[in-house]
């Protein structure tokens, strides 16, 4: 189902006035974890000013660390929807664990599968018979092939809407937090007629580097972004060296809007 020979047509996911896919280029920008009311409507401010399609906010987040902050889990959902009902924005948000499927079907708009879980089959099967797009990151090494199976999963369970996310792979450099793979939007593309988009974030894990990352991914034929953007990066509770503030994310979003129209 999800190979291009046998549907040869760009799949194109609809999230409310927003399109992902078949030339439509979407920005999804918000905070690593939702951190506070007063924290995500003000980052949802900034975005939606700058011109962001969508909002992102992790509330059960996947730390390596058992004593790292682990998000606001219930109630970080309960806060983006706040933050949705001011701005408008629709929201994507990471799901962990299959008994929240029900909550998630509610409250978010795309569910977000993060790279830690790219092959939790429990998982895919469960958001497979969701009615909600699904947002899929490659895993941490995974190759084009398990990360596309992974998304054949989803679909075989009935759910054709999956945007695929290249977040940066392991390699052995370590000057980065991950090596951002830009040959897997032609190669994927190829391979598939899912929409593919870029986290110029998790790859880089710097935010001097989001802009060149991000202007590379468009240049390589990439349906959208999603960028980390916070308030007050150097006391965010989670991945603040790669977060940008709101300006930096408005000149960000100047530079993408000279290469491609934003949605
Ligand atoms: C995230 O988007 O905050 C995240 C945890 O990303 P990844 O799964 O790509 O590491
Ligand atoms: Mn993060």
């Amino acid at each position: 189902k999800a190979n291009r020979k046998f549907h040869p047509e760009p799949t194109v996911v609809q999230v409310g006035s927003a399109k992902v896919g078949g030339g439509n280029f979407s920005v999804i920008a918000g905070p690593c974890s939702v951190e506070s009311e007063a924290q995500i409507v003000s980052v949802a401010e900034s975005v939606k000013a700058a011109g962001a399609a969508m909002l992102r906010g992790g509330a059960f987040k996947p730390r390596t660390s058992p004593y790292s902050f682990q998000g606001l889990e219930a109630e970080g959902l309960d806060l983006l929807l706040e933050a949705k009902a001011i701005t408008g924005l629709p929201i994507v948000s990471e799901i962990m664990s299959p008994k929240l499927c029900q909550v998630f079907e509610e409250k978010v708009d795309v569910v977000q599968i993060g790279a830690r879980n790219m092959q939790n089959f429990d998982l895919l099967k469960e958001v497979g018979h969701m009615s909600k797009p699904v947002l899929l990151k490659r895993g941490l090494s995974s190759t084009y092939e398990e990360w596309i199976m992974s998304a054949e999963y989803i679909l075989a369970g009935g759910n054709p809407n999956v945007i695929l996310c290249e977040r940066g792979i392991r390699t052995f450099e370590t000057y980065t937090r991950n090596t951002l793979d830009v040959s897997a939007i032609p190669c994927i593309k190829r391979m598939s007629h899912l929409p593919v988009i870029v986290d110029p974030s998790h790859s880089g894990g710097a935010s001097w580097l989001v802009e060149s990352l991000a202007l590379a991914a468009i240049a390589a034929g990439a349906d959208g972004v999603i960028v980390e953007v916070h308030n007050d990066p150097k006391h965010a509770l989670c991945d603040g060296a790669q977060s940008l503030t709101p300006e930096q994310f408005g000149s960000l979003m100047g530079k993408m809007g000279g290469m491609v129209d934003l949605m």
